[in-house]
């Protein structure tokens, strides 16, 4: 006897549903997603309990006419694409023909819609699959779809959802994931009757500030990179601003909101040394590449994406960002094309409004190998200097000024002459010194950590630190964890001057230590940078002397550190003038403020 049948429509629109709705904001992606690709500018959502009884959008799109407005809910019915060829040269978000039909099998559906182009419009019941009653019908130009009781005949999905305040945080999620992108559309969001969000066409900042709120500010840096097979654009935030969460990381392709591994890993270790490790860095990076080169029908949700060479893509990205980050670590304060018209909160009718200034040099990166060290200052604090001198001399200006980019020849070699620095220690944790027409502020430990780190890594990458051997080898004791990772590391430790060898199971003798370290503890120090290099997750090959080096130099940052004596400060600010990325430290503090004159007489205005 045969036992294979087909199985009804309606079972597979449910079993469909179950990949593409798994909630209520799941839902609300594929709606809204709709109204993009029906060329709306201007979109309502509306929600009540969450998404539970009833998610509305309402689109001033182009409408369907009478037996499209039917067809819709059919599955693999779709206007957007009409052979497997299509699939690669994709510019709309939805392909697949499969939402609607999915929605219409689990939720009450009401459907207006009219194309501007006709006299009247169509509405459109459907329940669990049934179309319950097709009309012509009076409505306004767009669509309007309205799910109500989601769920309404798949219990066990319902009995999963979340809290409100969970299922409401997807929503929010999933408008924010279109609206950040469609930056030119004007969306307003509505839950239980009040206005939660009203977003109006605007740029791409001005969306993200109206979107995560105006803290962002100032802390928003464009990237932008354009070659023929891949276009970057979009802001990243200042390392200080990096967080424990990962929640405000936006990555679109082609204006599609994607989670990519791999390009998030090429944003994420640009910001490497520069944030505490566990934090993240926030972005809004918009990446086009060819359509062909993509593959996007690769899940039903559409938010994975595979890339023909995902290497290239990496590659770019990364340097990108590095980009950004290099001439960021330089400028104290810059503002990109925020609009302050668009914020009215923010401006007092008759306050001065500073004119926004952008001083960098594009070609900066704090990546670039180690040159030889000479008796002068680096070159990041030079360019520094100059993005100060050149932001004062704009704040002179009465006249509103243009963005400005300044990619000046770099200012001659400044040699420091340490003993013409006026130092002054002070609250025994912050030297104040004169450089350079500014006042500098800098936090000790911070800078040591610094100036350490670059000595450690440059003793690991370059020239070991000379070892004092020993006379009469002390004996250290390890943990059997320690043990094994201080010999994996012995060649590593013997380049920044310890001179370890295993004598039994756990136990080494202490051959050398670096000469230039005279209160050496050597069973505390090895035993603490072990335990800093264990929680170190840079563990892989290609990043081993970074987290060596930032290991021991967060260790040996938490000694006493001798700087009493006016000679003493000045040798040590000039060590910290020489460092490659003077202005943070390896774990992302902020080691200096600057201030120049003007900004000094400000504070008495
Ligand atoms: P897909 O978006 O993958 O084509 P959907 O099930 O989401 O599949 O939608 C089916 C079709 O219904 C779309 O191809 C489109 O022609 C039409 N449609 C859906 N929503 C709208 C809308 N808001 N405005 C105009 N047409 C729409
Ligand atoms: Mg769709």
């Amino acid at each position: 006897m045969n036992t294979i049948h087909l199985l009804p429509d309606i079972v597979a629109n449910q079993i469909a549903a179950g990949e593409v709705i798994q909630r209520p904001a799941s839902a609300v992606k594929e709606l809204l997603e709709n109204t993009i690709d029906a060329g709306a500018t201007k979109v309502q959502l509306i929600i009540k309990d969450a998404g539970r009884t009833l998610i509305q959008v309402v689109d001033n799109g182009k409408g369907m006419a009478f037996t499209d407005a039917r067809m819709c809910f059919e599955r693999h019915a779709t206007s957007k694409i009409a052979t497997a060829d299509d699939l690669f040269h994709l510019t709309t978000k939805g392909f697949r023909g499969e939402a609607l039909a999915s929605i219409a099998a689990i939720a009450q559906i009401e459907l207006n819609t009219k194309r501007a182009e006709e006299e009247t419009g169509t509405r459109i019941l459907v329940e669990g699959s049934q179309i319950k009653e097709h009309a012509p019908t009076a409505t306004q130009d767009g669509t309007s779809i309205a799910v109500k009781n989601l769920f309404f005949n798949v219990p066990a999905r319902r009995n999963f959802l979340k809290s409100d305040a969970v299922e409401l945080g997807h929503i929010e999620e999933e408008l924010n994931r279109l609206s950040l992108i469609h930056y030119d559309i004007e969306f307003s969001f509505y839950h239980n009757g009040k206005l939660m969000q009203q977003l109006q066409p605007s740029n791409q900042k001005q969306r993200i500030i109206n979107v995560f709120g105006t803290h962002f500010k100032d802390k928003l840096f464009p990237v932008e990179l354009n070659t023929e097979a891949v276009k970057i654009t979009g802001f990243i935030a200042k390392p200080e601003n990096a967080k424990k969460k990962k929640n405000e990381q936006y990555l679109f392709v082609n204006n599609r909101f994607v989670k990519h591994y791999l390009l998030t890993h090429a944003i994420e270790t640009a910001y490497k040394e520069l944030i505490p490790e566990g934090h993240k860095p926030a972005f809004f990076i918009e990446i086009t590449v060819p359509p062909a080169t993509i593959d996007v029908n690769i899940s039903p949700t559409k938010i994975d994406v595979k890339f023909q060479d995902d290497r290239m893509i990496y590659a770019f990205l990364n340097a990108a960002v590095k980009k950004t980050l290099g001439a960021l670590s330089l400028v104290p304060q810059i503002d990109f094309n925020y609009n302050p018209d668009y914020d009215f909160s923010a401006i007092k009718s008759r306050e001065h409004i500073k004119p926004p200034t952008l001083t960098l040099n594009p070609n900066y990166t704090p990546y670039t190998s180690k040159p030889e060290k000479k008796n002068t200052v680096s070159d990041s604090w030079q360019q520094f200097l100059s993005g100060l001198k050149n932001e004062t001399v704009k704040s002179h200006c009465e006249e509103p000024e243009k963005l400005a980019f300044t990619d000046e020849p770099k200012e001659k070699e400044e040699i420091i002459d340490e003993t013409q620095l006026k130092c002054l220690l002070f609250s025994d944790a912050y030297l104040v010194f004169l450089w350079n027409d500014a006042l500098h502020v800098i936090d000790v430990k911070a800078a040591r950590e610094r100036i350490l780190f670059e000595h450690f890594l440059h003793a690991l990458e370059n020239a070991p630190i000379v070892i004092q051997q020993s006379m009469f080898p002390e004996t250290i004791t390890l943990s059997a964890s320690a043990t094994e990772i201080v010999n994996d590391l012995l060649s590593e430790l013997r380049a920044l001057g310890y001179d370890l060898e295993q004598m039994d199971r756990t136990s080494f003798a202490v051959n050398g230590t670096p000469g230039e370290d005279e209160s050496c503890n050597v069973q505390q120090i090895i035993e603490q940078f072990v335990e800093m290099y264990k929680t170190h997750q840079f563990l892989h090959k290609t990043d081993k002397n970074c987290a060596i080096a930032k290991s021991l130099a967060r260790q040996k940052c938490g000694s006493k550190l001798q700087i009493a004596s006016e000679l003493e400060q000045q040798a040590f600010v000039k060590q910290w003038l020489q460092c490659q990325v003077p202005h943070i430290s390896p774990s992302g503090k902020k080691v200096v403020k600057s201030f120049m004159s003007m900004e000094i007489q400000k504070l008495f205005e």
